[in-house]
C-alpha cells in the first residue's frame, strides 16, 4: 500500500485522448460544414493549421490574456482566414459545433479502465483536477465510461483559477478534504500539472507517452498508465 489516499488525475491527454478525439471531431466538421466545397481541400493540412493556431490561442487564454468566449470563436476564425475565408459567421456555428461533438468522442489512452478499476480496488479517493470547460469535461467523462470513478471534479471555473496556479490545487485539498502528504497529481503537462502540484508541495506523476526530453523534476514519470501499478 502507498503512503496516498488521494489521487488527482487530469482529464485531456492523460485520461481522454484529446489529440485522436479532437481530430475526428474536425474530421466530422470538416465534411458537416463543406469545406471541401469552400476551397480547404485537404482535411490532413486543415486539421494541422487549426491545431497549431488552437494551441497558440489556449496559451493566450491560460496566461488570461484572451477570453474563454474569445477563445472559442476565434481559433475557428483565424483557421479560417488562413484560408481566404474570413467568414465570422461560419466560424461560430463550426466553435458551438466543435463544442458539441467533441465531448461525444471516446477515445482513451490504453490501460485507462485496468487503471481506474485497480484504484478504485484499492480504494483510492480518485478525482479530477481540470482546466477544461466544466460541461464539456463531464459530458467526455459520461461518454467515455469514466465517470463513475471520481468523487470530486475540481475545474477552474468552480476553483476560478487554473493549473499551475496553486490556488486551483489548495481548492482542491479543500474540496476532498484531502491532506498534501496524502496525494498525488497524475498529468500529462508538466508546466501545469506537475508544477502547480510541487507549488503545494504535492506529489507527482508525470504521464509522457510521447517520452519528451525535459529537465523537470516530478516525484515519478510514466509512459504508459500501467505503470501506475508500480506507484500506487
Ligand atoms: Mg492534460
Amino acid at each position: 500500500m502507498s503512503k496516498y489516499r488521494h489521487l488527482f488525475f487530469d482529464l485531456d491527454h492523460t485520461l481522454w485522448d484529446f489529440e485522436k478525439n479532437s481530430i475526428a471531431t474536425m474530421r466530422i466538421l470538416y465534411d458537416e460544414v463543406g469545406l471541401m466545397d469552400k476551397g480547404v481541400a485537404e482535411f490532413d493540412h486543415f486539421n494541422v493549421v487549426y491545431h497549431e493556431i488552437n494551441d497558440r490561442l489556449w496559451d493566450r487564454f491560460r496566461r488570461g490574456i484572451l477570453s474563454r468566449e474569445d477563445l472559442r470563436w476565434k481559433r475557428m476564425f483565424q483557421t479560417l482566414v488562413h484560408y481566404r475565408i474570413p467568414d465570422e459567421k461560419l466560424a461560430k456555428v463550426m466553435s458551438e459545433r466543435y463544442l458539441e461533438i467533441l465531448p461525444t468522442q471516446t477515445h482513451i489512452f490504453p490501460h485507462c479502465i485496468e487503471v481506474m478499476e485497480y484504484c478504485a480496488g484499492k480504494n483510492y479517493a480518485m478525482h479530477l483536477i481540470t482546466n477544461g470547460f466544466e460541461l464539456t469535461q463531464k459530458q467526455k467523462l459520461k461518454n467515455a465510461l469514466l465517470d463513475t470513478y471520481f468523487d470530486k471534479i475540481i475545474t477552474s471555473e468552480q476553483a476560478m483559477s487554473m493549473k499551475p496556479q496553486k490556488e486551483i490545487f489548495e481548492f482542491a485539498l479543500r474540496e476532498t478534504g484531502a491532506s498534501v502528504e496524502q496525494s498525488l497529481m497524475i498529468g500529462d503537462a508538466l508546466d501545469i500539472d506537475v508544477l502547480g502540484a510541487q507549488s503545494v508541495g504535492m506529489d507527482q506523476v508525470y504521464f509522457n507517452p510521447k517520452q519528451i526530453a525535459h529537465e523537470g523534476n516530478p516525484t515519478f514519470e510514466i509512459e504508459s498508465l500501467h505503470e501506475m501499478y508500480n506507484i500506487v
